[in-house]
Parts: structure tokens; sequence; C-alpha cells
């Protein structure tokens, strides 16, 4: 049977644009439909403009710490639209940047939504219907806001991005990665930040001595951290919105911010009418091999609801090319994934928290927690954490969660030794780079303790 494509993509994301380009370049005939904006959620509306905006709210701090560095400057005014200007003006670059490596990679693009008429069948908003060998679902996931009265006046990670004007207050429901990021961001660029968490920590999940310094420097820097506080009401009121907590205290906020979690993109795209399974949240269920019920349809990135991350949805593209047109069946690997949360502080973190890995076996834990020395000589009293969790039978080190200005940086290094299986005499049979802060990576002798 011939097929018009051997491989048809649906969304243009950092997923389904690397797997369709090295597809294409490997030989296959490919096609890409995104019914919005190529580069998805990662280049659009998440980590590239977040970050860039993270930069943006550090300025007030830098500008602190010249002063007490000798210099004699003031910080003026932020102007969020020459910034809001430039920001657009390098998305629509990225944009760019990503149609054309599609297009040098001979990919055919179509600005059209994509929805399945059956296994083989790709069908086009625009009336067009193309049948590919195989087809890989890679449409992402959206912001979800709670089912409570009044939550569609709340704005989602989306839509910060676009705001008319930077709000004087701002209320952000929501404890986990977006919620925490923007609630430093929004603090630094002089946003009234009040965060509002359901339970009795912010980032579930994660070391809880890290979370607990990353709360503590959030409160420190000024931003109304209530742990245990759940909205139950939005109402609009003359300037701004009234929320009525589930203890049933009322507070007015300009503008309220629901980080409630995401959903995977697979509403009306006919996957459970061509026997596509999909999970309880709405995610393809798919297997190792990133293949999903129906064999012609793969899915990978955060519509497979696994690690929602940018550089595992690249995997899981690389992986597939690799298993489908490569002939070399290629699992994609989700262990020791490290990464960074742009809080501020930031936090970079791989493998297993204190927690997990004292559950699963006997543990050492190294900590050090310090006033580093470029925020120390400024007057801050902002502190940092260093920590490794040690295997006792091994000695490899499971975990590592680093507290710090650029953790996203060191934890990406601190990665490589940990997927290698570093032992912690490893880690100490390297020599210390000073002055750094990371030299206490390598430079810690004694257990803080033992579990
Ligand atoms: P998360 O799932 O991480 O967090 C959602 C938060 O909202 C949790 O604190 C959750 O509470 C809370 N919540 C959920 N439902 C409700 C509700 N009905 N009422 C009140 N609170 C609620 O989602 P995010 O949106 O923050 O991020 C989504 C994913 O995107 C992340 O998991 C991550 O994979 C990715 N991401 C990665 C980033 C990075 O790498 N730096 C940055 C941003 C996103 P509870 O904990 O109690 O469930």
């Amino acid at each position: 049977m011939s097929f018009d494509y051997d491989l048809f993509v649906i969304g243009g994301g950092s997923g389904g644009v690397r797997a369709a380009r090295v597809a294409a370049q490997g030989g296959a005939k490919v096609a890409l439909a995104e019914e919005d904006r190529y580069g998805g959620t990662c280049v659009i509306r998440g980590c590239v403009p977040k970050k860039l905006m993270v930069f943006a709210s550090e300025y007030p701090g830098h500008i602190e710490d010249a002063k007490a560095y000798g210099w004699k400057i003031e910080a003026g005014a932020f102007d969020w639209d020459a910034f809001k200007t430039r920001l657009h003006t390098e998305l629509d670059r990225l944009e760019g940047v990503y149609r054309n490596l599609l297009k040098n990679s001979g990919v055919d693009t179509y600005d059209a939504r994509a929805t399945l008429d059956d296994a083989h069948t790709v069908k086009l908003s625009t009336g067009e219907s193309f049948s590919a060998k195989h087809i890989l679902l890679a449409t992402g996931g959206r912001p979800v806001r709670p089912d409570l009265p009044g939550a569609d006046e709340g704005l989602v990670s989306n839509d910060i991005f676009h705001l008319e004007t930077l709000p004087k207050s701002m209320l952000i429901i929501g404890g986990g990665y977006i919620a925490c990021e923007f609630a430093g961001i929004l603090n630094g660029l002089g946003v009234e930040v009040t965060q509002f968490y359901r339970g009795a920590q912010i980032l579930r999940g994660f070391d809880e001595e890290a979370r607990g310094l990353i709360a503590d420097e959030m409160i420190a820097a000024g931003i109304h951290l209530h742990l245990g506080t759940d909205i139950k009401r939005v109402e609009k009121t003359g300037d701004g919105y009234k929320v009525t907590g589930t203890n049933g205290t009322e507070h007015t906020f300009e503008k309220i911010f629901f980080a409630t979690g995401r959903t995977p993109n697979t509403d009306g795209m006919g996957l459970e009418e061509v026997g596509v399974k999909l999970g309880r949240k709405g995610e393809v269920v798919v297997d190792e091999y990133s293949q999903t019920s129906v064999p012609s349809i793969y899915a990978i990135g955060d519509v497979t609801d696994r690690v929602n991350l940018t550089p595992v949805a690249i995997r899981e593209g690389m992986a597939f090319v690799e298993t489908v047109f490569k002939g070399n069946p290629t699992p994609v690997d989700h262990e020791l994934i490290p990464t960074a949360i742009f809080t501020q502080p930031e936090f970079g973190t791989v493998g297993l928290s204190e927690e997990d890995a004292a559950e699963q076996e006997p543990i050492e834990v190294y900590a050090t927690s310090f006033k580093p020395m470029q925020q120390a000589f400024a007057g801050r009293s902002d502190r940092v954490l260093m920590k490794l969790i040690v295997s006792k039978e091994t000695r490899k080190v499971l975990g590592c969660h680093i507290v710090a200005p650029g953790a996203g940086e060191m934890i990406q290094l601190a990665g490589i030794a940990v997927k290698m299986g570093a032992t912690k005499e490893d880690f100490d049979r390297t020599v210390a780079v000073h002055p750094t802060m990371s030299e206490e990576i390598v430079t810690m002798r004694e257990p803080a303790r033992t579990g």
C-alpha cells in the first residue's frame, strides 16, 4: 500500500519538530501540521519567555548588589512595554528558526488543525486529507483552571506574556513549577505577589530540605506565601477580583493567576474513535517505544504525560525516529533526568530526594548550607544548599540537590556524574574549583545524617 507520507507529525513543538526533522533528514517523506505557532509551549509560551522574564526580574537585585560593590547607580522603573516588545520580537525570531529548520529538512508543513480519520489518515481543518504510514502525536498540553465558581476570570501561564500592564497585586494559586517560578518573576518585577498553595509545602515531590529553603527565601524576598490555603470562589469587583478562601476569608487582588497544572491536548482529535487508548487524565497511553495501542500511531512529549519537560520530549522524538525509521528499537530512558526550577533562588536537582531514597535503602546524607561569597559581600542574607544522597551499600550518589544562583547550570554537569553512577568517593577524588559555590559538592566529608 502506498501512502502520501512516511510520517505525519501532529504538533510543531520541540518534540514534533525534532522528530519530523530527523526523520526527513534520514530520507523519509514527512509532513507536519501545527494549528498555532511553531515552537510550541517551550518556545512560545513556556521555558523561553519564562527564562527571559526571570532574567528581567533579577535586575533590581543585581543593581542593589552593584551598589554594595561600589557602583553609583540607581534602578529606574521597569518598562513592561519595552520588555514585552523585545520579548515578542525574540519569540517571532525563534518561531522563524523552527519553520526554517523544517523547511530546510524538506518537511511539508501545514498551518492547520489535524484530526485522525483512521489509523493511517490525517484530516486537516483546511479540508485536505493525507495518508501516512506512521502518525506521530506531539500535541503537548495546556494549562487548566480548577473547577470552581469564577475560575474563568483567572489568568493562566499563557496569558502572562501578553499582559497589557503589570498589575499592582496578584494572587497565584498553586505550588508547582509554574506557580513558584512566576511568584519569583512577578515579585522581582515589582508586583505584590501572594501565593496560595493547598498543601503543606510548595514543590511537592522534591527534596524536603530544598523545598523548605526555597520557600523561606521566597518569603524573605517579599512573596506572601500561604500554605494549606485554597480558594472556593472568585468574583469580579470594580478594580479586581475578590477571592473567598476555603476557610471563609476574603481577599482582593488586581489579578488572579491559576498555576494549577496542565492537561494533555487530546480533545476532539478522533483518537479514541480510531482506537488510541487514553489514560485517566486524557493522556495518550504509550509503551516504552512511544507506540500507542494503534501500531501505526506513536506519541511523544507532554501529550503522553510521562516526564513533562522539553528535553525529554526531544529525546522521545529521537528514540521514535531511531525505532521506526532506523530499524534500531530504542526505548526512552526516563531515569535520572536532571532538571532546574527557575525559582528565586534557583533549584537544580537530579535523582532521588532524601525522603524517597530513605524509603528505598539505607543512605548517608551530605548537606551544607551557607551564604555565597558574592551575595554575602553585598550584605544579602541569601543561603544556598548543596546536598548529596548516597547509598550506604553501593556508595553511589542517588540524588544531588542544589539551591543556589546558577543551580540549573551546575546540575547539568553534576547530572553527568550521577547518570554515570558516580560514587561519593568519585566526587571526593575530584579537586575543588576554588573559589566557587559548587566546590562544596566535592568537599563534604562527614554525613550530616544517615537514614
Ligand atoms: P504542577 O502539576 O507541577 O503543579 C500544579 C500545582 O497546582 C500543584 O501545586 C497542585 O497542588 C496545584 N493544584 C492542582 N489542582 C488544584 C486545584 N484544583 N486547586 C488548587 N491547587 C491545585 O503543574 P505546573 O502547572 O506548575 O507545571 C506543569 C508541568 O510543566 C510541570 O510538572 C513540569 O513538568 C513542567 N514545567 C517545567 C518547568 C521547568 O522545567 N523549569 C517549568 C514549568 C513547567 P498539589 O501539589 O496539591 O497537587
